[in-house]
């Protein structure tokens, strides 16, 4: 594509906005009237704890069946969010700049309410639109920031059915574009499987609702994870068997100890005496698991999201770094946040944690990081 026909499919467009209303509009109302395991959040600085109705999987099952019968029906192409790629990201793109603008006004505005929700201004600007103001923002009783990254991880599953649809009606539908699907799919479902253990996890307990989030959450997951999908409509990539035995080993590695950390961590936050890999968990100070993934490094977490990350791009081949961009930027966020949450729990936990870290020295990969 030209820089001129890019520029063109960039501009913003009305059909866009309904597309995006209606997607968010059945989020808010679905997310609110479905049912779902109410989670107690992480406990806030004054001692209360949020609530997170964790109903995102029936929500995007339920979705799943709408879709195809508004395909069926003849209202949209299956293909409509790949056909509309660029004026989808742009508007998405404006859409977080304004929603970020309100949260920095509405934050600065905020008063009398609990110490949680207090504004955090540092009075720059800049700083306070970025990283934001607020912690857990709600409007009309809906937690912006659980909703914002439900919204950005379906929307990555949506794109990619669409780029499906599309490679499925131009022919191109080969082996490479079933792993890079299948994997994604497997990813997203899973990660609303386990969607209460995200009410643990850094960003909703500890970082502020700003455009860093916002854009994180609806631009950039959506449609920069999705780089490969898009990458390969205009590229064919024939695969040796040896090639997807190892591209499918690298994504089950990943995905045990992904999904395995996470679980373990899970598990102990709510029974510290709940055995890990059938024996009882060691314990630093009474606070931290040193058992398990979090007794090989202090972040099994992340590496196992960064095979995860390379498992989708290994299908696109070695031909290009295009695909390569997801996994990159990752390990860039992670080795940065792995930073940033070792401070915060150095600060939070002092002694015990220089404790565990002589118990577990390796950061993310043993005996590299
Ligand atoms: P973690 O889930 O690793 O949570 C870190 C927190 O866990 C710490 O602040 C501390 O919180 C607690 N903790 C740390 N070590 C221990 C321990 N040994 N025992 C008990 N508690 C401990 O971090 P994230 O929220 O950053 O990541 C969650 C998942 O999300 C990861 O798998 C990550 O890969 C993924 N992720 C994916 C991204 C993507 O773009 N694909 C982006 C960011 C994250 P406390 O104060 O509660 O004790």
């Amino acid at each position: 594509m030209e820089v001129e026909a890019i520029l063109s499919a960039l501009i913003p467009s009305w059909s866009s906005v309904i597309l995006l209303f209606c997607y968010f509009g059945y989020l808010a109302v679905a997310g609110s009237v479905l049912p779902g395991k109410i989670v107690p959040g992480a406990v806030l600085s004054d001692g209360s704890r949020l609530h997170y109705r964790c109903n995102g999987l029936l929500l995007l099952l339920l979705l799943l069946i709408l879709l195809p019968t508004g395909v069926y029906m003849k209202w949209m192409p299956p293909t409509v969010i790949a056909d509309k790629g660029f004026e989808l990201l742009s508007t998405t793109f404006i859409l977080s700049l304004i929603v970020s603008l309100i949260l920095y006004v509405v934050g600065l505005k905020s008063k009398n309410q609990s110490s949680s929700l207090r504004p955090h201004a540092t009075g720059d600007f800049v700083h306070d639109w970025w990283f934001g103001v607020q912690l857990n923002p709600h409007f009309f009783g809906i937690d912006l920031k659980f909703f914002f990254v439900r919204a950005g991880m379906m929307g990555w599953l949506l794109i990619n059915l669409s780029l499906l649809a599309k490679s499925y009606e131009a022919g191109t539908a080969n082996v490479s574009v079933i792993l890079y699907q299948l994997f994604c799919t497997l990813y997203v479902l899973d990660y609303f499987f386990y969607e209460e253990s995200m009410t643990s996890t850094w960003d909703i307990i500890a970082e502020r609702l700003g455009f860093m989030l916002v854009f994180g959450d609806l631009v950039f997951i959506p449609f920069t994870f999705s780089i490969q999908g898009w990458w390969l409509l205009k590229n064919k990539v024939e695969l040796t068997k040896a090639a997807i035995v190892a591209n499918c080993l690298v994504f089950l590695i990943g995905y045990m100890i992904f999904r395995g950390a996470n679980k373990q961590k899970h598990v102990f936050k709510k029974d510290p005496k709940a055995p890990i890999w059938g024996k009882p968990p060691n314990v630093v100070g009474g606070k931290l698991l040193a058992s398990g993934y979090w007794g090989i490094a202090r972040h099994c977490n992340y590496l196992g999201d960064l095979l995860l990350a390379l498992s989708f791009s290994l299908p696109c081949g070695a031909s290009s770094a295009i695909p390569y961009f997801y996994p990159t930027y990752l390990l860039i966020l992670l080795i940065w946040r792995e930073k940033r949450d070792e401070a915060r729990c150095s600060q939070k936990y002092k002694e015990i944690w220089v404790e565990y870290c002589k118990h577990v020295p390796w950061r993310i990969l043993p005996y590299v990081y």
